[in-house]
C-alpha cells in the first residue's frame, strides 16, 4: 500500500526526514487520541497511587514524561476506561475513580500538563509548553442508562465517550460482541444527540458498523474514532469499513489511526487469534498451572509471534487519507493499553518517527499537520459550536431507556 516516494523525498537521508518531522511539531501541537495511562496506575503495585506511579522517572510501560517530551506530544486524551465485564462494583464507581486517578495526576505536574478543555485550552497549552491534557470515556455503559450521569461526566471533564468498549450495551452494539440490537436502540440516538449538545465527541472506535452508520445518521457533530484502523486492509472488526470512511467528509468526523499491532498487521491478527484459541484449549485442558505455563511456552515457540510495523501504521493513515480525505485522519495510538507494540513504535518518544515515513512517502507540511492535530482541533471547534447552538434550542434530555425502547428491551 505504501506510495513510491518521489525523487526528491527520496534524496532525503532519514535523519533529514525526522529532523523535518521534528521541527514540524515544535509548530503544531500533536494530539493523540488514546492512552491508558489513568488504567496503569490504577493497577500498578501500587493501586491507585499517583505518587508512587512516578512520570519524572522512567516509567514501566509506554508512558512518562521525558518520553513524552522525546516525542514532542502537545495533547494527549488520557482514556478513562472502565472495564465492561466487571462484575463485583458498579460501572460508574469505577468510571468516577478514574476520573480522580487521571485528574490528580494531571494536578500533581503542573510545570508539564494541563488539563484542557476546549480546543482553545490545547493551543494555549501548547503555546506555553504544557501537554494538554484531555479526559475521553472508554465505554458507555459507564452512564448506567442515565442521561444525567452523562451530563455529571461531562462537568468532570469528559470531552469524549466511547459509544462501547468491547461488550454490546442495552442501547448499543460493540464490534466485538453478539449484536443485540442492530445498531443503535432510540435510547442510544438520545444519547448521541444529547453528547451532541453537551459538546462532548461521539467516539465510534469499539462499535458495530451498523452503530457507526447510526451515529452517523443521528449525530450533528463531528464524531471521531480515538483509536481505530482500516478494515480494508486489515479485516478485523473493530476497524472502520471503506463505506463509513466514505461518509466522513459530510460528518467532519476523522479516525485517529491506532498502533495495536492486531489492527494494523493481518499476521499479528492471524497470530493473535490462534494464540487466544490455543489458550482456551489449553484452560480447558489443564487444570495445573506448572503445567499451563509449560505448555503455553511451548505454543510460543512452535508459534513465534510476528511484528507489526511503523510501515504498516502508516499504510493505514494512508488507506483513510485515501478514502476519506486527508481532512479526515489523525492518530490515537493505545500506548499503555497494548501489551504488544509495533516495530518502530516502541512507546509515546517514537511519534516523530511516523512524521519522519510520511515525509519520506511525500506527504506535505500542510497535510502533516492536519494529520498530527489540526484536524481534531477542527473537530473540536465544530463540536463546541454545534453545543453553543444547540444548548439555545433545547433542553437538558431527561428521556429514559425504559421509556424509548420500551421496559424488557435492557437486561441491567
Ligand atoms: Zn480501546
Amino acid at each position: 500500500m505504501s506510495l513510491a516516494a518521489p525523487a526528491s523525498a527520496a534524496a532525503q537521508s532519514p535523519d533529514a526526514a525526522l529532523e523535518h518531522a521534528r521541527k514540524l511539531l515544535r509548530s503544531t501541537p500533536l494530539i493523540d487520541g488514546h492512552n491508558d495511562l489513568p488504567w496503569e496506575i490504577r493497577r500498578a503495585p501500587a493501586p491507585f497511587d499517583v505518587a508512587a506511579y512516578d512520570l519524572r522517572k522512567r516509567a514501566p510501560k509506554h508512558t512518562d514524561l521525558e518520553r513524552l517530551r522525546q516525542g514532542q506530544v502537545g495533547a494527549q486524551f488520557w482514556s478513562i476506561y472502565t472495564d465492561g465485564e466487571m462484575k463485583d462494583s458498579g460501572y460508574a464507581r469505577v468510571q468516577l475513580e478514574q476520573f480522580d486517578i487521571a485528574r490528580r495526576m494531571i494536578a500533581r505536574y503542573p510545570d508539564r500538563l494541563a488539563l484542557a478543555l476546549t480546543a482553545d485550552d490545547i493551543e494555549r497549552d501548547f503555546k506555553r509548553g504544557r501537554l494538554a491534557s484531555l479526559l475521553g470515556m472508554e465505554g458507555g455503559h459507564a452512564i448506567e442508562n442515565s442521561l444525567g450521569a452523562l451530563r455529571a461526566y461531562y462537568a468532570l471533564g469528559a470531552r469524549y465517550m466511547t459509544l462501547t468498549h468491547n461488550v454490546t450495551l442495552d442501547w448499543a452494539d460493540a464490534a466485538l460482541d453478539s449484536a443485540r440490537h442492530g445498531g443503535l436502540t432510540e435510547f442510544g440516538r438520545e444519547v448521541v444527540r444529547e453528547m451532541n449538545r453537551l459538546g462532548m465527541l461521539v467516539d465510534l472506535a469499539h462499535v458495530s458498523p451498523a452503530v457507526m452508520s447510526n451515529a452517523l445518521d443521528v449525530s450533528e457533530a463531528p464524531v471521531i474514532f480515538s483509536h481505530s484502523a482500516a478494515r480494508a486492509l486489515v479485516d478485523h472488526p473493530r476497524n472502520v469499513p471503506d463505506s463509513i470512511l466514505a461518509r466522513l467528509p459530510k460528518n467532519g468526523g476523522i479516525v485517529m489511526v491506532t498502533f495495536v499491532p492486531q489492527f494494523v498487521s493481518t499476521e499479528f491478527m492471524a497470530w493473535e487469534a490462534a494464540a487466544d484459541s490455543a489458550r482456551k484449549q489449553l484452560y480447558a485442558a489443564v487444570t495445573d498451572s506448572a503445567e499451563r505455563e509449560r505448555q503455553a511456552e511451548t505454543w510460543k515457540s512452535a508459534h513465534p509471534m510476528p511484528s507489526a510495523t511503523l510501515a504498516q501504521v502508516a499504510d493505514h493513515i494512508e488507506h483513510v487519507r485515501a478514502v476519506a480525505g486527508v481532512d479526515h485522519v489523525g492518530i490515537g495510538s493505545d500506548f499503555d493499553g497494548i501489551d504488544n507494540v509495533p516495530v518502530g513504535l516502541e512507546d509515546v518518544s517514537r511519534f516523530p518517527d511516523l512524521f519522519a515515513e510520511l515525509i519520506r512517502r511525500g506527504w506535505s507540511d500542510a497535510d502533516l499537520k492536519k494529520l498530527a492535530g489540526q484536524n481534531l482541533l477542527r473537530v473540536m471547534r465544530q463540536a463546541e459550536a454545534t453545543a453553543a447552538r444547540l444548548q439555545r434550542s433545547r433542553e437538558p434530555s431527561t428521556r429514559t431507556i425504559e421509556e424509548l425502547d420500551g421496559p424488557g428491551r435492557q437486561t441491567s
